[in-house]
């Protein structure tokens, strides 16, 4: 008898003991996250940096880059990736499509020069990961995916990490998506033969479309594309960029 109260005892110190530990862990934040140093790196050298050659322009704009540091990247691609997902690099992601590279991110997001309350459109919503890190830039993101399955995964990473203000649609984006338009700003993420004009409409005046132009599988043109306010529409090209093709659905 004396054993078991002194088990009990025992068994009662031990529970006590451990409740305040549970009731710790329930009230501690998250864990921190093990890719912060590689994120931070990737933002520091590889998107905001200079590379060795001095070659290529670093993305400046402050906002951009702290949207960079907090999107965890990893979360966007495959799981068997996820030790590759802060290489300044393309990943695959499935169905032949890329998650494009972190500089070209970066890059891209600072030519859109968006305010905090713009409507953004994005065509080729791919992983994600681009609408992203719009996300907390703006108001409001837009973005549409070809390929149905992908639009599926991309949109649970999205839900799943809380992105709230990003609406995805599985369609082709070369016709835009005109009941939300006019945009103030939009990102084409794959690379079109002409600059489609359903896109040039759906353009705000003052508004500027951030797109690469070129032949599939050869080197492109990224371009800026401004409507002024008068509707007056100007290009200019600004680098040469590699883009999976903008593929059409037949009609
Ligand atoms: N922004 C993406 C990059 C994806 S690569 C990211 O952050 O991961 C380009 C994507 O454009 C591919 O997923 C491809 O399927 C999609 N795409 C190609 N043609 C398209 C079209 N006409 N409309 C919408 N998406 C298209």
């Amino acid at each position: 008898m004396k054993r078991f109260t002194c088990i009990v005892a025992l068994l009662l110190v031990g529970l006590l003991t451990s409740l305040p530990a549970v009731a710790d862990a329930e009230n501690t934040a998250a864990p921190p996250d093990p890719y912060q140093a590689q994120r931070d790196r990737m933002v520091d050298r590889d998107v905001g940096g200079r590379d060795a050659w001095g070659v290529r322009t670093p993305v400046e704009d402050k906002r951009v880059l702290e949207a960079m540091r907090i999107v965890p990247r990893h979360e966007f691609v495959p799981e068997n990736i996820h030790a590759q997902a802060y290489a300044d690099s393309p990943l695959p992601i499935g169905y032949g499509q890329t998650i494009s590279q972190p500089y070209i991110v970066g890059y891209m997001t600072e030519l859109l020069n968006v305010a905090e309350d713009a409507v953004v459109l994005e065509i080729g919503t791919g992983s994600g990961y681009q609408a992203a890190v719009l996300s907390p830039l703006v108001k409001e993101v837009y973005s549409i995916e070809i390929i149905a399955e992908l639009e599926k995964t991309a949109r649970a990473a999205l839900d799943r990490l809380a992105y709230d203000n990003v609406k995805t649609k599985a369609g082709d984006g070369y016709h835009g998506w005109p009941e939300h338009a006019p945009f103030d700003a939009i990102i084409v993420t794959a690379a079109a033969s002409h600059i489609p004009p359903p896109l040039v409409e759906q353009l705000k005046p003052g508004g500027r479309m951030v797109i690469p132009v070129g032949p599939p599988g050869q080197v492109q043109h990224l371009m800026i594309v401004e409507k002024d306010e008068d509707g007056a529409v100007r290009q200019r090209n600004v680098m040469p960029v590699r883009f999976v093709p903008l593929t059409r659905t037949r009609e």
